[in-house]
């Protein structure tokens, strides 16, 4: 066992850290103010090769492991999480390419996201559900070789400026994961409506739209997963992608336990610096060793990615654990600026809202539990005897 990051995962870490406090620190907190979509952050990012982490070096790509893309995205997501998000969404909205697209659909989208600076979102939500995928309403119905799409997706991450939407859903409601198909979506086809940005409180730079979808004629190139296996691949891609938001929220959480630091050795109360408390020192450390937890649970998660091995429980470890850790640390971070942490002129005020979304996207805290929980109650192999068939 190793947990040194190798030569070229280092030299990729010092990479992300120096773009992300050239382009990404300086105008964090305009893009929040404004709630602006940053064009050229993300343009500099594709130029740097930050943009299209996952997509592999046969088609352009740089074909950087899951892990690989944790160090890059913790990196950006300390300088601003709502740009790490808009950054890392083309991975999100390419990775079911990646797993299940054909050698065609390969050559031709993911070898355009590396030609030309592109946007490709992820779209399984809707309106009416998020967390039950399977309970989708979306209508795919079949038209010989085609599909139709109507229906509505919300909550989809760079929609409004995205070329492509990888669109998942249902030819048949009823069947649930069954019927569950999904589409490579070129947002210039008649009948695709792309939203307005819907305001939020954090990641503000990050935009989400709905996308309306009328008689939209999805060609047969197009078609990514058919009916039945859209399910599995949405839930492979989020195996694939959950790591990284454990490595958003660790960067999150790391900015926010430094400016704390920095605080906590400045101000002075009753004549000395805060920091001299014991009880802020204890906040500190708290922070200090959640947040090392926070990342070695997502660097596994990520290890098991990058080795085959199946990562939906880690991933939901990480994941859930590194979210609520993002979540602490910033309302920790609040409290040791006191007064201050609560303006909006202060960084650790914008990290906390950020910090939120963490719990909720791709997969909520929530339902992260039930997956962990289903494994320790179900899978899980108890090292002692059955407690109930011990003799006494
Ligand atoms: C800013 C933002 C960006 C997003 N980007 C995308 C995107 O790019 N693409 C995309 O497809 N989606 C995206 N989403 C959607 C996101 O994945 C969903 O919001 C999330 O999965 C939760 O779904 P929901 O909002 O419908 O909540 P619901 O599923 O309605 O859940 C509401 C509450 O009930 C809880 N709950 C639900 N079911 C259970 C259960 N069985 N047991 C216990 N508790 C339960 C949830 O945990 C939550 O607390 C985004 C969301 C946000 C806010």
């Amino acid at each position: 066992m190793d947990f040194n990051l190798t030569e070229a995962q280092k030299a990729l870490q010092k990479k992300a850290r120096e773009f992300a406090i050239r382009e990404v620190l300086p105008v964090a907190r305009k893009y929040d103010e404004s709630e602006e979509f940053p064009i050229p952050v993300l343009k500099r990012a594709w130029e740097e090769g930050l943009l299209n982490l996952g997509i592999p070096e046969k088609y352009g790509g740089p074909g950087y492991g899951i892990l690989d893309s944790c160090i890059i995205v913790e990196e950006i997501s300390s300088a601003c999480p709502g740009m790490a998000t808009s950054i890392f969404d083309n991975n999100l909205g390419s990775e079911p390419i990646v797993i299940g697209g054909n050698e065609e659909q390969k050559q031709r989208i993911l070898g355009e996201l590396i030609n030309e600076f592109k946007l490709i979102a992820f779209a399984t939500s809707e309106p009416t559900m998020g967390s039950d995928v399977a309970g989708m309403k979306c209508k795919a119905e079949k038209d010989g070789d085609e599909y139709i799409l109507n229906g509505a997706k919300f909550w989809v991450t760079n929609g409004g400026f995205a070329d492509y939407v990888t669109v998942f859903a249902t030819v048949d409601p009823e069947k649930k994961h069954k019927g569950i198909a999904a589409f490579i979506v070129d947002t210039k086809t008649d009948g695709v409506k792309l939203g307005k940005h819907i305001p939020k409180l954090g990641q503000r730079a990050s935009n989400t739209v709905a996308v309306a979808l009328k008689n939209v004629r999805i060609p047969k190139e197009n078609v990514l997963a058919k009916p039945g296996r859209g399910f599995v691949l949405a839930m492979q891609t989020f195996a694939h992608t959950r790591p990284a938001i454990g490595a958003f929220a660790t960067g999150c959480a790391r900015s926010a336990m430094e400016y704390a630091i920095d605080y906590a050795n400045k101000r002075e109360a009753f004549g000395r610096p805060i920091g001299n408390y014991q009880v802020i020192q204890e906040k500190i450390a708290n922070m200090f060793k959640d947040i090392e937890a926070a990342r070695l649970l997502t660097h596994r998660a990520a290890w098991e990615a990058d080795q085959g091995i199946d990562n939906n429980m880690s991933s939901a470890v990480a994941k859930a654990f590194a979210s609520d850790v993002a979540m602490n640390v910033t309302t920790e971070a609040i409290q040791i600026y006191g007064g201050y942490g609560y303006l909006r002129t202060r960084p650790v005020e914008k990290l906390f809202r950020d910090a939120k979304l963490y719990q909720i996207y791709e997969g909520t805290s929530e339902i992260q539990r039930i997956v962990i929980s289903r494994f320790a109650m179900k899978r899980y192999e108890h090292a002692m005897p059955n407690v109930f068939k011990q003799d006494r």
